[in-house]
């Protein structure tokens, strides 16, 4: 039998009022199609704590499959497992979104990731059934060289969200193509886009993609306790790729229009057509005013927990496009096209040419107490961080 740790939470709350740590023990006789993972490295992201304080868009089902007291969820979305034990192949082949359909393609060994969000990985073990289905072999034929567990751990969710925002709303390559690149009217540069929270995962991987694919970013940071903080990390995210970092005092201020136009734009003719919102409230509308005619912003976040209007002068005047975007419902709508772009993002670290978040590991090991667990799950919203939290075994 193997021991396993797990957090849980019975009812929605603080994560510090609603987790517990709870021990159960895994059979070694698995189920067919099913395998036995030990968890490497697991992120704790925003949405997981809004799941757990039962804010989030999607709730987890509760269950006593783990023998908990009271029916439980496991929270987690994200996490690089190593697989330990493969059950008897399945007798129903993989269909679709799953590996070859041989029912086989996991082995002992293997890093694999969750397919789909909502798997629950703030867990030493797990045993997981229809392991084809549920899980995705990292790297396809190169499998985890050259990728460490954090690399693998944190792809899924905020570099596969960046990636997609940038490439499905708006195409900003064929527009650096036509308008930029091509020189048309003395432009140098790719098409510009503009995002706040620059400085989050997801804001981070959208400045690198945007270097990659040859675009121009204006990102928006929210000012740091000192001067000399502030400047250290606009410098962090100009060396990442951004083109150019403003704090949000700065783009809230009456004077961004216009040093839009004549500091970076060359006085508007460069259009600004894409803004990523991670933020809401103020910076949103700041983001609605910045944005050129026949614009697109993508809300993603709402880290300020505040709405903004959806302003009827803009929206007709300047025929703006509001989308929202979630990464779950896309993952379940293109399943083959998220494991294309997590492999594609796992190949550009592999090259180091994508640099992975900043993270503050928390170690777990079975002696790690209840509290520190909790605390790390609890710390996650708190702002100004230097990185987010991760998990690691
Ligand atoms: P990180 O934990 O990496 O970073 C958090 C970011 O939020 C930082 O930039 C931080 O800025 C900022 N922030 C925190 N508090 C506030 C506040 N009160 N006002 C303004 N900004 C604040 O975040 P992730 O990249 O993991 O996630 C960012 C957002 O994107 C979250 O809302 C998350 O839920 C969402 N998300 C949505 C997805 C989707 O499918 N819709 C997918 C992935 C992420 P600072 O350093 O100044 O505190």
């Amino acid at each position: 039998y193997t021991q396993a740790k797990t957090l849980v939470f019975s009812r929605f709350g603080e994560p510090a009022d609603v987790l517990s740590l709870h021990t159960h023990s895994i059979s070694p006789s698995l189920p067919a199609g099913a395998v036995l993972v030990r968890t490497l490295a697991a992120p704790v992201n925003p949405a997981d704590v809004n799941t757990i304080q039962g804010t989030y868009g999607a709730k987890p089902p509760l269950s006593q499959l783990l023998g908990t007291a009271e029916p439980a969820a496991v929270p987690g979305n994200e996490a690089c497992f190593e697989v330990v034990a493969v059950g008897p192949p399945s007798p129903r082949p993989a269909a679709g979104t799953g590996g070859d359909g041989d029912g086989n393609t996991i082995k002992r060994g293997d890093w694999v990731i969750p397919a789909t969000t909502g798997f629950g990985t703030f867990r030493t073990h797990a045993l997981v059934e229809d392991a084809e289905r549920t899980l995705f072999r990292v790297g396809g034929e190169k499998g985890n060289a050259g990728l460490s567990a954090a690399q693998v751990a944190t792809v899924s969710v905020n570099p596969s969200s960046a990636y997609r925002m940038l490439k499905d709303y708006v195409d900003l390559v064929d527009l650096s193509v036509k308008s930029f690149a091509s020189g048309g009217d003395g432009a140098t540069g790719g098409a510009w886009f503009l995002q706040n929270g620059a400085n989050s995962g997801v804001g981070r991987a959208a400045i690198q993609f945007g270097r990659l694919w040859g675009l121009r970013s204006i990102n928006v940071v929210r000012e740091r306790a000192t001067p000399e903080e502030t400047e250290a990390l606009k410098e962090e995210l100009r060396e990442l790729g951004a083109t150019v970092v403003v704090t949000e005092k700065e783009f809230l201020d009456r004077s961004f229009t216009a040093r839009l136009k004549e500091e970076w734009t060359r006085g508007g003719k460069e259009p600004v057509m894409l803004g990523l919102n991670c933020v809401g409230g103020k910076s949103a509308s700041a983001m609605v005013k910045a944005l050129s005619p026949k614009g697109c912003m993508v809300t993603y976040g709402g880290m300020s927990r505040q709405s903004f209007p959806f302003p009827t002068g803009p929206q007709i005047f300047k025929r703006l496009r509001f989308e929202g975007f979630w990464l779950s419902e896309w993952g379940k709508e293109n399943p083959l096209e998220k494991r294309n772009t997590v492999n594609e993002i796992l190949d550009l670290m592999r090259e180091g040419k994508f640099k992975e978040a900043p993270f503050q590991e928390v170690e777990w090991n079975w002696d790690t107490e209840e509290k520190v667990l909790k605390d790390a799950v609890q710390g996650t919203l708190a702002g100004f961080r230097s990185g987010k939290g991760l998990f690691v075994f």
